[in-house]
């Protein structure tokens, strides 16, 4: 497999000042760092002194993270890359004019039950977790969602003759 960021990877740990000169090493794994800002560490690596060394951290470009730091610092950017996700989404729904899906509506196909925001895991009435319909309205749309999916929600009339 094709991956040209581990290539730069592997490419840039080579020049990088703190491994000795010339020393062979594999890279075992990278993560690319994000920052919203201009200069910042780019990537977590891991990887190893060939031939037998242990894996070791490194964190490219050192700007900010000590690899004694890194996996904390990691799990610190996947909470904030999480929220930004969140943030990203709003202000795209924002932007076109779309509800948020913080103003969607849920309703449970099994017992009718509705709230707001994004779907539920399960039903917080009996438990359902595969019996949802979720759709998109605004914060302004009065009408229950019982009586928006009607047509979805109600039972099959059973056909005479
Ligand atoms: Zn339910």
């Amino acid at each position: 497999m094709s991956d040209e960021n581990f290539d730069y990877v592997r490419r840039r740990l080579g020049y990088d000042p703190d491994l000795p000169e010339g020393v062979e090493f594999e890279v075992l794994a990278y993560a690319p760092i994000l920052w919203s800002g201009w200069e910042g560490d780019s990537a977590a690596v891991l990887f190893r002194i060939l031939p037998d060394g242990k894996p070791q951290l490194h964190v490219l470009d050192g700007v900010d993270i000590a690899p004694e730091t890194l996996l904390q610092a990691l799990e610190d950017r996947i909470a904030i890359y999480e929220r930004t996700a969140v943030k990203t989404k709003a202000f795209l729904a924002k932007a076109r004019g779309l509800p948020t899906p913080r103003e969607w509506r849920w309703c449970c196909t099994a017992c009718k039950s509705e709230g707001r925001g994004d779907e539920p895991a399960v039903c917080p009435t009996c438990g359902s977790d595969d019996a949802w319909y979720n759709y998109k309205t605004t914060v302004d749309d009065r009408q229950p969602a019982v009586e928006r999916l009607r047509g979805l929600l109600a039972p099959r009339e059973p056909k005479d003759g």
